[in-house]
């Protein structure tokens, strides 16, 4: 199976310079395994606008209603010059499809940020965005858009590469404007939809269906609306075990009831977070081979991302929540 070559804009100090405050660079390990699957694309805004490394810390500060970013050693307020690099570097990107961004930096975390009472020494009284990472989710709303740290978590990062590699490929076949290939491309994805989302997944079918007999262009702005939709949430352990039963379905008048017991038994175990889902998707996986069903063959269900970003390592923070 081929995959596509994901844009993915990288805070810069997750392993491409010594850009932190105070002169640090941070090895990630996925980032690092990442790397050479995707174009990469690394910014620190914090050296953009001018602050050197290593500088004075800086922080978010309440402000009435507004959040301000702030430099407590000197006083700077920095809200504005962050605020308009943002904006005219994210304006001058193009296409991307992802973003990894440093987690719990005032300008880089896209959570669980720090607010301060105010400049001097306060107590923090909340948690927010950083300026930078705000910008990135109003301007890139569709893009799989994660933190370094919520990516050691297994379900998290399974989303993020599905997207990810689904999205960039997606982008590769709007650019051919072919009908033919939009077809073969939702057909393959077919089951993957349908884990993430049934009502989706039949107006994607309807979009390409294209009764209407409406402009390609038309047909794929409808279309790349819908998926952007599709993928706003994680697929649920309950749609897999659904996607999973129906794969079985094909194999119904070959399987034996003990094999179909087995397996049914595999699901229950799933549901109940003792197995991984690839436990269940290599056994179905052996059975389109061995029966040789060309149909579930092409779907990237199986392979949504290259299998060799397939890490099955999960952070303590880990336990998967829907
Ligand atoms: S978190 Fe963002 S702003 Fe801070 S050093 Fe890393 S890239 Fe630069």
């Amino acid at each position: 199976m081929s995959f596509a070559t994901p844009t993915v804009v990288i805070s810069k100090c997750l392993g491409f310079a010594e850009c932190r405050y105070n002169g640090d660079i941070i090895q990630d390990r996925f980032v690092q395994q990442l790397t050479p699957f995707v174009r990469v694309i690394s910014v620190c805004p914090e050296m953009e606008i001018g602050l050197g490394v290593p500088r004075e810390t800086i922080r978010l500060v309440k402000e009435g209603e507004d959040i301000r970013l702030v430099q407590p050693s000197t006083g700077r307020d920095l809200t504005e010059p962050m605020k308009q690099f943002s904006l005219s570097f994210l304006s001058s990107l193009g296409d991307i499809d992802g973003f990894i961004l440093k987690s719990r930096s005032p300008t880089c975390g896209t959570k669980d940020v720090k607010v301060y009472a105010g400049v001097e020494k306060t107590p923090v009284i909340g948690k927010g965005v950083g300026l930078f990472a705000q910008a990135v989710s109003g301007t890139f709303s569709h893009a799989a858009i994660e933190e370094e740290g919520r990516l050691t978590n297994f379900a998290i990062r399974e989303h993020f590469l599905t997207k990810l590699f689904t999205l960039a490929l997606f982008r590769d076949i709007k650019k051919e404007r072919s009908m033919q290939k939009l077809v073969e491309f939702h057909a393959q994805h077919k089951y993957l939809f349908m884990a993430y989302n049934q009502t989706r997944l039949k107006q994607l079918g309807n979009i390409v269906a294209n009764r209407e007999r409406l402009p390609i262009e038309q047909v794929l702005a409808e279309y790349e609306a819908a998926l952007y939709s599709l993928f706003a949430k994680r697929a649920r352990r309950n749609s897999h075990i659904n996607v999973c039963q129906h794969m079985m379905g094909y194999f119904k008048n070959e399987l034996s009831p003990q094999e179909k017991t087995y397996f049914l038994e595999l699901l229950e175990k799933y549901r109940e977070q003792k197995l991984p889902l690839s436990s269940i998707t290599s056994v179905l996986k052996s059975w389109v081979i061995r029966y040789g069903n060309e149909y579930l063959l092409q779907q990237r269900y199986f392979e949504p991302y290259p299998p060799a970003l397939v890490d099955m390592s999960d952070s303590a923070k880990g336990k998967e929540t829907e």
